[in-house]
């Protein structure tokens, strides 16, 4: 019998979630889902300078906003716990001792200042970054250079000091990516990483290790950035675990912006999100937009973040998360970057708003209203939310395109009939004003509209604008007599009324 599925989304709590970040969530859920696995949460927060109140919390919030729910997290618990690896500190280090013993790794007593010197030494043009490595490491303090006597001295005595991996000269490390395929790594280019700070605490190296060991994880799914870590990871899991127990890796495409890769900077530069939610940072007091708060459902958010590096192979781009975990395959995830299109984003939500049945956009679109100070009655909110989304590519142009429902305008662009206007429409109005007093549908004000038209000589048609700028205010809005339906006789009436004395 195969393994049960099982994947994490590890997220360091440093700040907001990035497109990027937001996808990792979704195909490990869409894979665990397809599978019948487990989504594992993992708060990977052991650089502790890194550290940013609110961020964790930020993560549960974003999670449950696009639907995407952990079943085992640090909130929630599970088997596997604790998920936060800062209350796992004291699990680490007897891996990192092992490999010590076995002369895998090696303890490193440099102080900074001494790290310093030596990358001053060793700088030059061709090696601007010069790295503790097989070259330099002979050079340095630590366990593999200093009298055995020495090194216990210097642990009896509390000597802060990191443990290092000891990367083999000459191998060729090669793992298959469930995307690209195999990759292979010459061990020669990596340097000897910090498994273990002097802190106590693991780097992210030994702790991803070890952690998807102990939480059973079967397939490990990144952003292609940590591609050049995968031949540490690989040595751990041989030398800790077994080679063949190591999860199975999907490293995922970078998103591109209009330059380069996409960064936070980008959304400031060309005025889009690049946040799921937005986010406050409590250390530079920044504000980050999200798509939330810029007004997109997460069903489009989700939605448009899948096909950010993934289609099915046919043209369907609209997809709800049940389909995607059905049609879902980590094999099709493109390796090349994904081109992140803001204009394309605003299509899905477009798309969504259209397709969304009004009870699902009501609690929002309530909400929208309520924060302008506009109470609105269920109904009503219904009926209008039907006969304007197709105008609205986000939320708040619902209050754009809605709110002359609830708030009768204040001013009319009456300029744009004014040229037009002549004393017979005057009556025009005044006569229709008088007749709708018992109108209750579009169709029986639109009825009474042709007949007094018909009886005043003029075209309905040079009518309907003037009647438009009455009751909305300007040139747009749904058809003119299913607003006059919604309003209602005395309204439509008082709407019209009010703006006669204005016109010359
Ligand atoms: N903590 C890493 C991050 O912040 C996780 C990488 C991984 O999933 O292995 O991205």
């Amino acid at each position: 019998m195969s393994k049960k599925v099982r994947v994490r989304f590890a997220p360091s709590p440093t700040g907001g979630l990035h497109l990027g970040g937001v996808r990792t969530v979704l195909y490990n859920y869409l894979f665990a889902r397809r599978h019948g696995g487990d989504f594992v949460l993992r708060i990977e927060d052991t650089d502790q300078s890194r550290y940013v109140p609110g961020a964790e919390e930020y993560i549960y919030e974003t999670l449950s906003w696009c639907g995407l729910e952990p079943d085992e997290s640090p909130r929630k618990g599970g088997a596997f716990g604790p998920y936060r690896q800062s209350e796992r500190k004291e699990l680490y280090r007897a891996y990192a001792e092992r490999l010590v013993s076995e002369g895998k790794a090696y303890y490193a007593f440099d102080t900074p200042e001494e790290l310093d010197a030596m990358r001053t030494r060793l700088r030059t043009d061709s090696n601007p970054t010069p790295q503790y490595d097989r070259h330099v490491r002979g050079q340095m303090r630590n366990s593999l250079n200093l009298p055995e006597a020495e090194v216990r001295a210097l642990l009896d005595g509390g000597t802060p000091h990191v443990v290092r991996i000891q990367m083999p000269e000459g191998e060729t490390l090669t793992f298959t990516d469930m995307i690209r395929g195999a990759v292979s790594f010459d061990t020669a280019t990596v340097d000897d990483k910090v498994l273990l700070k002097a802190d106590g605490m693991p780097t992210y190296h030994l702790a991803v290790v070890v952690d998807d060991h102990l939480m059973k994880i079967t397939h490990a799914f990144r952003g292609e950035e940590w591609l050049p870590s995968a031949p540490v990871h690989i040595l751990l899991w041989r030398w800790l675990f077994g080679e063949d127990a190591m999860p199975q890796w999907a490293h995922l495409p970078l998103i591109l912006g209009p330059s380069g890769k996409l960064s936070k900077r980008d959304g400031a530069k060309y005025g889009f999100p690049v946040f799921a939610a937005t986010w406050n940072d409590p250390k530079s007091g920044e504000q980050t937009e999200g798509f939330r708060e810029r007004g997109f459902l997460p069903e489009a958010f989700v939605n448009l973040l899948a096909l950010l590096g993934w289609n099915d192979g046919t043209e369907q781009e609209l997809f709800s998360l049940d389909e995607l975990v059905q049609r879902f395959q980590m094999e099709k995830v493109h390796k090349g970057g994904a081109q992140f299109n803001f204009e394309k984003a605003q299509w899905f939500n477009h798309e969504w708003i259209k397709r969304s049945p009004a009870q699902r956009l009501l609690p929002d679109v309530k909400a929208l209203f309520a924060g302008k100070g506009i109470a609105t009655e269920d109904g009503k909110l219904a009926t209008v939310i039907d006969l304007v989304k197709e105008r609205c590519t986000v939320l708040p142009d619902f209050a754009t395109q809605a709110g002359f429902f609830f708030t009768a305008p204040a001013e009319w662009d009456t300029a744009a009939f004014a040229a037009k206007w002549t004393p017979e429409k005057r009556a025009f109005f005044e006569h229709y004003a008088d007749r709708i007093s018992t109108a209750t549908d579009a169709t029986s004000f639109e009825s009474l509209f042709k007949q007094c038209a018909e009886a005043a000589g003029i075209k309905p048609g040079e009518l309907q604008l003037p009647l438009r700028i009455m009751l909305v205010g300007g040139k747009f809005g749904p058809p003119v007599f299913a607003i006059a339906e919604v309003l209602g006789a005395e309204e439509t009436i008082e709407r019209i009324r009010k703006v006669l004395p204005t016109l010359g």
